[in-house]
């Protein structure tokens, strides 16, 4: 059995960034960019006015100057400015080429054609120089970064209306089972319904990446082979079940016998020994346990850097420090995840306190659970207080 540790360098070491695709701004939300984008243009693209007011020459400032004209946004002043004269200016304006500054119309007198100034300010002063936020050819967003919004809008101002991303990685998930219905069919007495296959398709989608649902195999060679065989043209096949020890675990045998390369099958972590891991030719392969909470705390660990790995993201530690808000036992030799609530607590410390039940079948258990206690192979027993690290399991997660 391998650690966890050495299980992701070697799943990660297997998932290469999807290749870039282009998307028009509206579509980008989310994406992570696969080039670096240029400005087209200058923001501003002159010299503009901050604030409403009136542009002149900053040694004027104490004269009563002569109002000849007005430069508002999209209409700029096209005449000069002689000595003794002024203009009035919007914000966003152009400032008139003979002018050095703008005083707020807050501290301007006007009186028919006539204004006058109650401060001295120097040249410059609410001018906007053009190009202050950039200027043409200038890098403003690189390679990798998560377009949210704020980035959409500084490529939309940079005259840039789409962007190469990397394509959303599509994951093939494949349930097996005999017993495993789909959710809303008559049950047979000895069937239960697929919550694995809904739930990884929904936290492929959070991790930004394109679930394909391929379906329910059967427990048998023909089944589970046709199946995998649907898989073709994805960057990630994930499997549930069928992946331990028992007569109907073949999942490894049928991926075998379509080439599979395996790299480890077991993993010293719990819930979830028996994870697989290989490449299909050349398409990675992640076998879940079929157990719903082993699955889905499998997939946590593993399936969200991979996704953050396929779509060009470097890996971020996911672990943040917190205090045990109950006991715990002494661990073995296998890394631990319990499930646990989150509290912040008065002094500002998270508390994760361990729920009573940990059986890895108690679904509904895992999705009221705020967090995962990281418990590391042969940690001593810990009590309340104890500083331990979680993984936060936030709303939408
Ligand atoms: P297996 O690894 O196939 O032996 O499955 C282990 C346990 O997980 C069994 O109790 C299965 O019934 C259950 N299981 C397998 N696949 C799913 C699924 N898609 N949804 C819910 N439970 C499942
Ligand atoms: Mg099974």
């Amino acid at each position: 059995m391998i650690t966890v540790e050495v299980a992701l360098e070697r799943v990660l070491a297997g998932c290469k960034p999807t290749t870039p695709e282009m998307v028009a701004l509206p579509a980008a939300l989310d994406r992570v960019l696969a080039e670096d984008v240029t400005a087209r243009v200058a923001h501003p693209p002159m010299d503009v006015s901050a604030m409403d007011g009136y542009a002149l020459r900053a040694a004027e400032i104490s004269q009563s100057l002569t109002i000849i004209g007005e430069s508002a946004a999209g209409r700029p002043f096209d005449g000069t400015i002689a000595p003794g004269q002024a203009v009035r200016i919007f914000t966003g304006a152009a400032i008139p080429p003979d002018a050095d500054t703008v005083v707020m119309q807050e501290d301007s007198a006007r009186d028919g054609a006539q204004v006058t100034f109650s401060v001295t300010q120097p040249a410059g002063k609410h001018i906007r120089p053009m190009g202050l936020d950039f200027s043409p050819g200038q890098i403003m967003l690189t390679v990798g970064t998560v377009l949210g919004p704020r980035q959409i809008g500084l490529a939309a101002a940079m005259n840039v209306p789409w962007l190469s991303v990397r394509r959303r990685p599509r994951v093939a998930i494949l349930s097996t089972g005999d017993e495993i219905a789909m959710p809303g069919e008559p049950l047979g007495a000895a069937q239960i319904v697929s919550s694995n296959g809904p739930a990884l398709a929904a936290l492929v989608s959070v991790l930004g990446g394109e679930p394909v649902q391929l379906g329910i195999a059967k427990d048998s060679r023909e089944s589970l082979s046709a199946m995998v065989a649907a898989a073709k043209g994805c960057d990630l096949l994930v499997t549930s079940g069928g992946a331990s020890v028992g007569d109907y675990d073949i999942v490894q045998d049928v991926l075998a016998e379509h080439g599979l390369k395996l790299d480890f099958w077991k993993i010293a972590m719990r819930p979830g020994k028996p994870l697989m891991f290989g490449a299909l030719k050349h398409v990675p392969v992640l076998g879940l346990p079929g157990n719903p909470v082993s699955a889905m705390v499998c997939a946590y660990i593993f399936l969200a850097p991979m996704l953050r790995a396929l779509q060009g993201l470097p890996s971020r530690d996911p672990l943040v420090p917190a205090v045990l808000g109950g006991a715990v036992r002494a661990n073995d030799a296998r890394q631990e995840y319990l499930r646990a609530s989150l509290e912040r607590r008065a002094d500002g410390q998270l508390a994760a306190t361990p729920h009573s039940r940990q059986d890895s079948a108690v679904i509904s258990g895992l999705a009221a659970a705020q967090a995962l206690i990281l418990r590391p192979a042969h940690a001593p027993e810990g009590k309340p207080g104890d500083a331990v690290s979680v993984i936060p399991l936030p709303e939408g997660f």
